[in-house]
């Protein structure tokens, strides 16, 4: 079939993800196949793979280790259900994950996504104490801006106002406390904002604790939100007060795990022990829908006992599981082990930093904010002010369609451009990545 065909065939038949179906009929884009760091389309146009496939190739693409695992499962048995049964590389998995995750995270629950994984964290920590008897835990708090997936539990515990104000009155409430952002508030002083946010989330701990089951929060990076870092201490805090109040902390890792921010996972920056830790994107590097739920003993244990008690967590879908996907992470983890990818990211992420110093010196670059190889670059009408950009100018979505057009991909949100290459993008790659990220924004500034 010819490319224009194909066009034709996706206007009439599909509808695409968080996508106005105009702007891509205006400037469609049809992947056709992948190697390393690049993306292929219909036309055999190349591209750089600038945000990791939406935040989760690891190693690039078509990565014989994970290809030869999935061929070789492939071989023994696709998928059977989770529900009632294990399967043999989900055990093997657990006991990895158990192994890399912090402790005292010792379960692993299965799903497909990371939207998922989350609505299981809500539902579990809600289920904890309903189960232990203490009936008026409840609430759940949240972070402003938070981006925790698109059903409506996470929706519920997010506040991307774009996203999630149309849906207001299917959402159950959060109680939802300022992300403590340095570049947008008045102080520029990290400790200040830090002292701020804590002093916030305490007052309302105090007022509200007996209802409140959890708190969710996005692992030291917002990513959805527009790539936002937590000041320093900041999570340390909230993990410290969740544990003063009895409040299980609930941390989102689905961006952030599998090395992204130069560790393995983004607590370990601050050394923070969540009750229930999320993940997935690059859990399969970025190859198959995986995702866990990880939590305690002590969680586990309030929902073990004979079936008669009604303890059961009542979730599960119908490819949780799947040894396919399965299969594919174990290999993702034993590549993490061999080529030392954690150390080599962060390596990497210095690299980067170095070369978006030029970025920075823009005209209409208001910040950047980088942890590991997680970056996002503010674009601004006025640097000074921080005075943004008419929204319907879209400058950060012009400046992406630029950098298609210059070789690279990448998804910005709102006026704040994306950058994150898959961990295996070589010093080279990086380089040509960054340039045509400056010349994107240049052309659309
Ligand atoms: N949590 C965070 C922090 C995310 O960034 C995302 C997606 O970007 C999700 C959850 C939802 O993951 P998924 O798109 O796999 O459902």
């Amino acid at each position: 079939m010819n490319p224009q065909q194909l066009f034709e065939k996706s206007k009439k038949y599909m509808w695409l993800p968080f996508t106005q179906m105009t702007d891509y009929e205006r400037d469609p884009l049809i992947i056709e196949s992948g190697d390393g760091v690049r993306l292929k389309d219909i036309y055999g146009n190349e591209y750089l793979d600038g945000n990791s496939s939406l935040w989760l190739n690891v190693h690039g693409h078509r990565k014989k280790e994970i290809n030869d695992a999935i061929i070789k499962q492939l071989d023994t048995i696709a998928h059977s259900t989770l529900l009632g049964a294990a399967n043999v590389p989900s055990i093997l998995l657990a006991e990895k994950l158990i192994e890399i995750a912090p402790e005292p995270l010792s379960r692993v629950f299965y799903s497909d996504s990371g939207a998922e994984s989350v609505e299981i964290a809500v539902k579990m920590a809600y289920q904890y104490w309903q189960n232990k008897g203490i009936k008026g835990k409840t609430k759940f708090v949240t972070l402003s801006n938070g981006y925790h997936g698109d059903t409506v539990g996470t929706m519920s515990i997010g506040s991307i106002e774009i996203y999630h104000k149309v849906y207001t009155s299917l959402l159950f409430d959060a109680l939802v406390v300022p992300f403590p952002s340095v570049y947008h508030h008045e102080s520029s002083d990290e400790q200040v904002v830090c002292q701020e946010g804590l002093q916030l989330l305490r007052d309302l701990f105090e007022e509200h604790h007996e209802e409140i089951a959890g708190m969710s929060v996005e692992s030291m990076m917002q990513g959805a939100g527009g790539m936002n870092i937590m000041p320093k201490g900041y999570l340390k805090g909230v993990e410290a007060l969740c544990r003063e109040f009895d409040i299980l902390l609930i941390v989102d890792e689905v961006a952030t795990g599998f090395g992204r921010t130069g560790k393995m996972f983004a607590v370990e920056h601050e050394d923070v022990h969540p009750d229930i830790m999320t993940m997935a994107k690059g859990i399969t590097g970025g190859y198959l829908p995986v995702a866990a739920t990880l939590t305690t003993e002590k969680v586990y244990e309030a929902f073990y006992g004979e079936y008669e008690e009604m303890k059961t967590f009542f979730h599960g879908h119908s490819y949780t599981g799947n040894q396919l996907g399965c299969a594919a992470a174990l290999a993702n983890l034993e590549i993490f082990k061999n080529e030392k990818l954690v150390e080599q990211a962060s390596q990497k992420a210095e690299y980067v930093k170095e070369l978006l110093q030029e970025v920075k010196d823009l005209e209409h670059v208001g910040d950047i904010r980088q942890l590991g190889l997680m970056c996002g670059i503010e674009l601004v009408k006025d640097c000074q002010t921080k005075e943004p950009f008419p929204w319907e100018l879209r400058v950060g979505y012009q400046s992406t369609l630029k950098m298609r057009e210059l070789g690279m991909i990448t998804r910005p949100l709102g006026d704040v451009v994306v950058f994150m290459p898959p961990l295996a993008a070589t010093f080279e790659e990086l380089k040509d990545m960054v340039e045509i990220l400056k010349q994107g924004i240049i052309w659309a500034t």
